[in-house]
């Protein structure tokens, strides 16, 4: 094992590693308990799609279940039948809706039904089957994405056989500025989903994920759907959301050279040295989800890396499996030095907006080649 450098923090990680994921799941718990807390009397959920936002569903819903987490979304069935496998006992929905009736029926999971094809063929397979399966109904309400609009909820209370068929678990919707919290759209969409929902029957309602639930109360409703603020994302304009960051990803240094004035790195040579610089050759690259639009080239700033605490500028073209970075200043950064790419210094969101684009792409995108190393911290 070779000893993490500087702030890194102290891990047992392979030597043969050349980058590591360190996920912290007592923080993730922490985040999901202090979210219940803002939104009590409302229940919190969780979404897990994506593999938990790259984190690693099947170390984090068995985390969030034993917090007390009785809810999640997924968006695939296939993501639902793991979810189902590591929360038996947790109430399931599947956001892409319903592509195979019998499927998601035989893993207990229920679909987020979002046009009349969709309720119509829930509704039989119940009465097929006898069974009165719980399901979620998604209403337009401004996203113009999956939502039941006016006419098709006219056609819906019109037919009152075909949503008695099955269980009205949720009603919900979804905001598309609520990061804004001065957006005029939060208010219209609240108020178009309150009044359709009002022309459905009874059943519980779900309008915010984790920027909705930082606008207050009158969204909370009864269940709340956060995904990014569980993973201690902070994408709310209009304040910070009660949560801390729970990953750091970082990879090794393999080599640092001194490059002088007038040579170029990278491919096509679209950095070149104004002079003496120290240039950090580092172990992770587009495949890994270092973004390459962060390439530092042809005069445009690009990302950072960290080393010793110290913010490095990435040079020359991302590639595949490798950055480089101007070190010259950073006496920290020595060969096999731990670079750090999120972390301390360096957050999801900055990652991100480096990236022209944000914190939830870059942990979506985090490559499968990190060495993840999983704080339980109990
Ligand atoms: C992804 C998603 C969420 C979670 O969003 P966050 O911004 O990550 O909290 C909630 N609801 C729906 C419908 C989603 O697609």
């Amino acid at each position: 094992m070779i000893e993490p450098a500087y702030d890194t923090p102290e891990l047992d990680v392979p030597a043969r590693a050349t980058g590591v994921v360190v996920v912290d799941l007592q923080q993730i718990r922490a985040n999901w308990r202090s979210l219940s807390e803002r939104v009590a009397p409302a229940e919190c959920a969780a979404v897990v799609k994506a593999d938990a936002y790259g984190l690693g569903a099947a170390h984090v819903i068995p985390a969030l279940s034993a917090e007390g987490c009785r809810t999640f979304f997924v968006a695939t069935s296939e993501e639902a039948a793991d979810a189902r496998r590591l929360a038996p006992g947790a109430i399931i929905y599947v956001l892409d809706g319903l592509l195979d009736a019998a499927w998601l029926a035989s893993i207990d999971a229920r679909p987020v039904l979002a046009d009349i094809g969709e309720v119509l063929a829930w509704s039989r397979y119940c009465l097929n089957k006898g069974w009165r399966l719980p399901a979620a109904l998604q209403l337009e309400s401004g996203l113009n994405r999956r939502g039941m609009d006016e006419a098709a909820i006219a056609r819906l209370i019109a037919t009152p056989d075909v949503l008695g068929a099955l269980e009205l678990g949720l009603v919900m919707s979804h905001l598309a500025c609520a990061d804004d919290p001065d957006h005029p759209m939060n208010r219209a969409q609240r108020e178009r989903f309150e009044a359709s929902r009002a022309r459905l029957p009874a059943a519980a309602a779900s309008l915010a994920a984790s920027d909705g639930l930082m606008l207050g109360r009158d969204y909370h409703f009864d269940l709340v759907r956060p995904g990014y603020a569980i993973y201690g994302g902070q994408a709310f304009r209009g304040g910070r959301a009660p949560v801390e960051p729970v990953m750091q990803a970082y990879a090794r240094v393999l080599q640092v050279r001194d490059v002088p004035q007038g040579e170029p790195v990278g491919y096509a040579a679209t950095w070149s040295s104004p002079g003496g610089r120290r240039i950090a050759t580092i172990a992770a690259g587009y495949a890994d989800g270092v973004f390459r639009h962060a390439s530092g080239s042809g005069g445009k700033p690009g990302g950072m890396v960290a080393i010793g605490g110290r913010l490095c500028p990435i040079v020359g073209r991302v590639s595949m499996d490798l950055v480089t970075a101007d070190v010259t200043d950073v006496p920290a950064a020595a060969d096999m030095a731990w670079a750090e790419l999120i972390g301390p210094h360096l957050t999801l969101e900055e990652v991100g907006a480096h990236a022209g684009s944000i914190g939830y792409e870059v942990l979506t995108r985090l490559g499968r080649r990190f060495h993840r190393i999983y704080m339980a911290g109990d």
